[in-house]
């Protein structure tokens, strides 16, 4: 059980509540619900009340609640970070450094370095080494504003290590302030027991890893890397409908490297959302748009790998709902920054200041399937709430690069100060 507090927070010069239950499409992402001079209520750790500080104080004693001062600061939703690899044993400082002289992702992945070199590493550590490296993680994404995050397996293929990937994180769902969401992601690579016997190990998944995870409700969502040379669309397919017809709900790594129908699936099965999609094609992403599934995009990861960032300015002007997340992992982007995410989608993938908080608050939620309790400053909803240093959410891409987040409330506590 996590505690939860009473809280008051007055006079906050934009109370930015990102207000809805659900996806915002399209042009629906400038929508912040800004309330001047704002005030929320926070009972038992939930929210209670919102709106100016003169109606909020007219209703609610001070004496009542530990009471925080906006004044002169912008109040946001606490950040969701949607798509996060953040358990996992080892480094590889190596790779990045090959990297750095020229090979590309997938030359380090024929070379035998990539997910791999995390395989083994994460097989080999223990329990408590595994929660005691995910515990710092997360108190990094705390610092950043993050008071929600996904979590995916997917460093063990092979039954054994991905349980203890996913037991790791409901661990940390009971001791942690940050709300965890577990995604069983078995279909990550194909291990090296498996060389050449691809259709083998996507048996295993669907016949026993699948099974045993569902059995011990150990994960919300299952995950496909859907890539040529990873997973095939059928193999996805096949991966995902079993998953579904085990009760859980759906995610896929789509279209990140080649155009490879990735976003396609992900409309034909209507998953919650579809991530990456750097070359998702133009009717995949229609369809995915009609059909309510969110696009996730991982700027930093584009940005580590030198790939050419996904096309939100052209998702968001078709009637997508982007939200954005860092993918932290240890290959791809060993990145958690939030703000390096702001600044990319901000600079080089066209939103604007107001699609981008959406895609970290609503939309984040939203592609977790939890719009309904997270992700806006609304009545009903959980207390989880970032304070910045400086007036205005405009200041999020604005000081570029730089964490400005002062203070940030879980369940209506004060759990971090920067
Ligand atoms: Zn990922």
């Amino acid at each position: 059980m996590k505690t939860r507090g009473n809280m008051i927070i007055k006079n906050a010069s934009e109370l930015v509540t990102c207000s809805g239950s659900k996806a915002k499409f399209g042009k629906e992402m400038r929508e912040l619900g800004i309330i001047k001079d704002g005030a929320v209520v926070v009972e038992d750790g939930i929210i209670k009340a919102v709106g100016t500080t003169e109606e909020i104080l007219k209703k609610y004693k001070e004496d009542n609640y530990e009471v925080i001062d906006a004044k002169g600061k912008a109040v946001l939703p606490g950040f969701v970070d949607s798509h996060t690899h953040f358990v996992f044993g080892g480094y590889r400082q190596e790779e990045f450094s090959w990297r750095l002289n020229g090979e590309s992702y997938m030359e380090i992945m024929n070379k035998g370095g990539g997910i791999v070199n995390s395989v083994r590493a994460t097989r080999e550590a223990s329990k408590e080494e595994l929660i005691s490296s995910a515990e710092d993680r997360l108190n990094s994404m705390l610092s950043f504003g993050v008071t929600t995050v996904e979590g995916k397996s997917g460093y063990g293929l092979d039954l054994e290590t991905e349980l203890k990937q996913l037991e790791v994180m409901h661990y940390l769902q009971k001791t942690h302030v940050m709300d965890i969401i577990t995604t069983f992601m078995g279909a990550h690579a194909t291990p090296g027991e498996y060389k050449d016997k691809k259709e083998e190990f996507v048996n295993v998944i669907c016949e026993e890893m699948l099974p045993e995870v569902a059995k011990g409700n150990l994960a919300e969502f299952c995950d496909v890397f859907c890539e040529k040379g990873v997973f095939s669309v059928e193999e996805s397919r096949r991966i995902l409908l079993k998953a579904r017809e085990l009760g859980m709900k759906l995610k896929i790594h789509a279209d990140e490297i080649v155009q490879l129908g990735g976003a396609e699936l992900a409309a034909e099965l209507g998953t919650i959302s579809a991530d990456h999609l750097l070359h998702a094609s133009d009717n995949g992403l229609k369809e995915m748009a009609n059909k309510g599934v969110v696009s996730t995009l991982l700027p930093t990861t584009a940005f580590c790998l030198k790939e050419p960032f996904a096309r939100a300015r052209y998702m968001i002007d078709n009637g997508s709902a982007v939200a954005l997340a860092t993918d932290f992992n240890p290959g791809s982007g060993f990145t958690n920054s939030i703000p390096l995410m702001i600044a990319l989608a901000t600079i080089y993938m066209g939103m604007n200041a107001e699609e981008a908080v959406t895609a970290i608050t609503i939309n984040g939620a939203a592609a977790l399937d939890k719009a309904d309790s997270v992700g806006s400053i609304d009545v009903g909803k959980k207390g989880d709430i970032v304070m910045l240093k400086y007036p205005s959410y405009k200041f999020l891409p604005y000081h570029t690069g730089v964490n400005i987040v002062e203070k940030v409330i879980k369940n209506g506590i004060l759990v971090h100060q920067n």
